[in-house]
């Protein structure tokens, strides 16, 4: 884990804790307050009142990288669901027909192993990449952080302009020009928040089914419009007013954080050994003049902490609120590139790449990890590549005596078989005993699971009573599509126990 951030600031040319100057190099430098910074949020006052936060607007390369990218993920996001394989969508998660689609590929309940170890596998390689690279995800690629900062951030600054401006007119009172301006933007985020909501509702539905109940009378999808309308309102609520919160109060990753990085994880961070002591630049000083006075390179100019999101200063160490957006490295860039000084005082390093100048290490928690996930990759390609076309459930029928006897004095048992059909055309089956001398009917004589359907059908086995020894027999089941074996089902026919043999005189 990264030490607090204040006991590695307390460095001999830096502030002390509670505000008092140091003594370092025997110059008394600007006092900061370094001791609280844990113990209040940055978006909450003393009282516990929300702080609004005003981030100016951010620009650099880094925040052009993320721009670009943004707008890949933001089309992907949106086309998603219109996005077809084999005339299935990209994804879908229908929760309610428990039908799941990822990449055209269509799963059923019964593909749950391969959930199980496809879930294993993202929170293994969530783990391993936050070790590795800290918060990258969330500053790059979280839809949080991309709707929040490139799409409902940008509008805001299109409509009410930079920080300083939204403040004046949060200040201001209320005239046509201010009802204009809010209540523009608050449309307009509104009428985000309505498509965002469809396209979470279509992924989980389908487009077809969302474009059904945006094209049908009302009444005929009241549900449908209900979650439309709650979605709509849980977006707005969240872009238009819960903000950066979501990821300081809800976001689970952002609380594991502090568990999983360690000296040598990467995290946007500052370098105080560089830095500090910080304090303003004077027209008139040299980098001689300031070197010799104990100052480092931070001209304590608060660039970095009024473009940040989330309202933290990143020079008090790595902190539970930063996304890792990179606004306050651009930020920084542009002052050192101003006060003729090397970039990236504020960059991507780990906490030793810092304090001893290491690159990434390949730590044995590292290794450990990796060795899991390449186990769990392992166990979900087998699963994949060994998933069945067809899978079948068979089960004796409930509700119904154990065995019948029948007119030409066979023993019967009567079975419940449900097949999945995993693909996207229909697949005729057939079922043949394997390992007796019987007959196996479906009742309804042919069977054609239709793509992508679950059909569930009567299944009759008949035996010669001389094949059921002791009461029951173990069978074998064969699920054909042609010739072509698809499963090899196990199952138990049940018949009558013999009668014990009479005692010999
Ligand atoms: S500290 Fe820097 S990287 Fe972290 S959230 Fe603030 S601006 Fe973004
Ligand atoms: S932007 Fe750079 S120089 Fe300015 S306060 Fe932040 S770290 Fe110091």
């Amino acid at each position: 884990m990264i030490p607090p951030a204040d006991t590695e600031m307390k460095k001999p040319t830096a502030p002390t804790a509670g505000g008092k100057p140091s003594k370092g190099a025997g110059t008394v430098l600007k006092t900061v307050d370094w001791g609280d910074f844990r113990d209040h949020l940055a978006t909450a006052d003393r009282d516990g009142h929300r702080k609004w936060i005003y981030p100016r607007k951010p620009k650099g390369r880094f925040h052009h990288a993320r721009a670009w990218l943004s707008v890949v993920l933001l089309t992907i996001m949106f086309a998603g669901p219109f996005i077809r394989i084999d005339g299935n969508p990209l994804l879908m998660m229908n929760i309610v027909q428990r039908k799941f689609v990822i990449l055209g590929q269509v799963f059923w309940p019964q593909d749950f192993p391969i959930f199980a170890v496809a879930m294993l596998l993202f929170l293994t390689g969530i783990v391993i990449f936050t070790t590795a690279f800290g918060r990258l995800w969330c500053g790059w690629t979280c839809p949080q952080t991309v709707l929040m900062e490139m799409v409902f951030r940008k509008i805001e600054y299109l409509i009410e302009g930079d920080a300083h401006q939204q403040r004046a007119l949060t200040q201001a009172p209320w005239s046509a020009k201010k009802i204009l301006k809010r209540g523009g933007k608050q449309l307009v985020f509104l009428g985000l928040s309505f498509v965002i909501g469809n396209t979470l509702l279509a992924y989980i539905i389908g487009s077809d089914e969302l474009i059904r109940i945006i094209t049908d009378p009302p009444s005929m999808h009241l549900k449908g419009l209900t979650f439309m309308v709650l979605f709509t309102l849980l977006f707005y609520g969240i872009f238009a007013r819960f903000r950066e919160q979501a990821c300081t109060f809800i976001c689970p990753y952002g609380r594991f954080q502090s568990a999983l990085l360690d000296e040598n994880s990467i995290v946007v961070a500052y370098d105080h050994k560089r830095g500090e002591g910080r304090g303003p630049l004077r027209r008139s000083e040299t980098p001689a003049a300031r070197k010799s006075a104990g100052q480092g390179d931070c001209v304590d100019c608060h660039q970095c902490v009024s473009v940040c999101p989330t309202g933290i200063d990143i020079r008090d160490g790595t902190q539970m609120e930063c996304v890792n957006c990179t606004a306050c490295i651009d930020a920084c860039d542009t002052v050192m590139t101003k006060v003729g000084k090397p970039v990236g005082l504020i960059r991507y390093a780990s906490l030793n790449g810092i304090e001893r100048s290491e690159k990434l290490r390949v730590t044995p928690r590292l290794v450990g990890y990796s060795v899991v996930l390449l186990a769990l990759i392992s166990l979900f390609l087998y699963l994949l590549f060994t998933r069945l076309d067809v899978q079948t459930t068979l089960l004796r029928a409930r509700g119904n005596t154990l065995f019948q006897e029948m007119p030409d004095g066979r023993l019967a048992n009567l079975f419940t078989a449900k097949l999945v059909n995993k693909t996207h055309h229909d697949i005729p089956v057939t079922f043949k005993l394997e390992n007796a001398p019987g007959t196996i009917k479906v009742m309804g004589n042919s069977l054609t699971i239709p793509a992508e359907k679950l059909v569930e059908v009567m299944v009759l086995i008949e035996l010669e009573r001389a094949e059921v020894q002791g009461g029951q027999r173990q069978l074998q089941v064969g699920v054909y599509h042609g010739d072509r074996r698809l499963e090899l089902l196990k199952t138990v026919f049940i018949g009558p126990r013999m009668a014990p043999a009479a005692p010999q005189p």
